[in-house]
């Protein structure tokens, strides 16, 4: 929650995590001067968006509120600009739902939720693919036939636009403070799930990921790009579902199936240090397909400026990072290292080497901002300052 004339840093943030599982629900809540952990027993979303919508009624904020902003991550052909919500438009975003059967349905239920227990408010969705609308057709097209795109839109969609927007914003505004340009951007957001993307004068002109947020670059569970080839090879010889296959690729690959211990970095590190083989394959694996992945988004652009790091990984791992733009020497960028060790945070979140050919950068995402801002824009409460 933002108190959006004001500032930039939210008045109130949490998270509602492990919904739909056996365990606990786990919620922190946060104000500027205090965080909370509450625990709950075991329910869906509805239960925990009622438990959000309850504890705005004790700390007496409901009224205080003038619209609210909903992330919704995939958007198909239709949505291409965040949009204000009408019954319209909840027919065309339920037509959305199978776009995304891992998030479009939780997402869908949320604005439903939202609107039954705040009707008199504006809401908003913002979408995960609208930042990349901008992609031209040669990079958003599979290489299929053509009626496989019109008759069923499978095409390169990407996602985290609401990240890669908000990192292209604020990269050009900290470059510009510097007197530096910024036309052209390669922001990486890696957390767990990572993606890189391409930027030219603000705007999206290819990423990593594709049709579904599976393609690009390895993840926590997922396995980013494999050739098409073994799914048709395990459907063949193992007699592999489809719902196996989902559940082998989304589920149990990437940082996790490599290592076979666990998808968070951190793990993966202390493991390395005591020799797990697995391990250091599995954080050997993720560095390259980055590195490659940089070298993929740099054919979009005109000119490279900077590289920018974002996400749980991207901000927190110095060793990562490292790692990283390592393999990228060939294009002449390196690293200060103790710019790096202090995630950029003395140098405006520059971080890199005296010689290097472009800048290499540290920026914390905050998504929630960028769909703040959309929202306020359509309900027309004043930008700040
Ligand atoms: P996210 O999905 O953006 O929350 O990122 C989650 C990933 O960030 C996990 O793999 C974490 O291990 C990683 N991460 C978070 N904090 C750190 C840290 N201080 N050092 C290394 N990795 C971290």
């Amino acid at each position: 929650m933002f108190d959006f004339a004001k500032s930039q840093a939210p008045v109130y943030n949490g998270l509602i995590e492990k919904i739909g599982t056996p365990s606990k629900v786990s919620i922190s809540f946060n104000d500027r001067t205090q965080r909370q952990h509450f625990e709950i027993a075991p329910c869906a979303h509805r239960q925990a968006i009622e438990w959000l919508i309850a504890k705005f009624g004790e700390l007496g904020i409901t009224a205080t509120l003038d619209g609210v902003g909903h992330r919704f991550v995939h958007g198909g052909e239709r949505f291409k600009t965040s949009t204000l919500i009408t019954p319209e438009l909840m027919t065309a975003l339920k037509a959305c739902l199978d776009l995304a059967p891992l998030h479009n349905p939780a997402n869908y239920e949320g604005v439903e939720l939202m609107q039954k227990a705040l009707p008199q408010l504006p809401q908003c969705v913002v979408f995960d693919t609208a930042f990349h609308a901008t992609l031209p057709d040669y990079a958003y097209r599979y290489a299929l036939p053509e009626k496989y795109y019109l008759e069923h839109q499978i095409r390169r969609y990407g996602f985290h636009g609401t990240s890669h927007s908000f990192i292209a914003q604020k990269a050009g505004q900290v470059l510009a403070q510097q007197s530096l340009p910024s036309s052209g951007l390669i922001s990486l957001h890696l957390g767990n799930g990572c993606s890189s993307c391409a930027i030219w004068d603000g705007k999206s002109v290819d990423t990593s990921m594709g049709f579904t947020p599976l393609e690009g670059l390895v993840m926590g569970t997922r396995s980013g790009d494999i050739d098409p080839g073994v799914c048709i090879y395990l459907a063949e010889k193992c007699q592999m579902t489809a719902q196996e296959m989902s559940d082998l690729l989304n589920k149990k690959s990437g940082l996790l199936g490599v290592s076979g211990v666990s998808n968070d970095l951190r793990t993966l590190l202390e493991k390395e240090q005591e020799g797990h083989r697995p391990s250091l394959l599995a954080l050997n694996m993720f560095a390259y397909k980055v590195a490659q992945s940089v070298g993929k988004m740099m054919v979009a652009l005109a000119r490279l400026d900077a590289i920018i790091f974002t996400g749980g990984i991207g901000e927190n791992s110095a060793l990562m990072r490292a790692r990283i733009v390592h393999h990228l020497q060939c294009f002449g960028l390196t690293l200060d290292d103790a710019a790096n060790a202090s995630h950029g945070k003395t140098a405006d979140g520059l971080i890199q080497g005296p010689n290097s050919r472009a800048k290499i950068l540290v920026i914390p995402t905050q998504e929630e901002w960028l769909i703040a801002q959309e929202t306020a824009k359509l309900i027309g409460v004043a930008q700040p300052a």
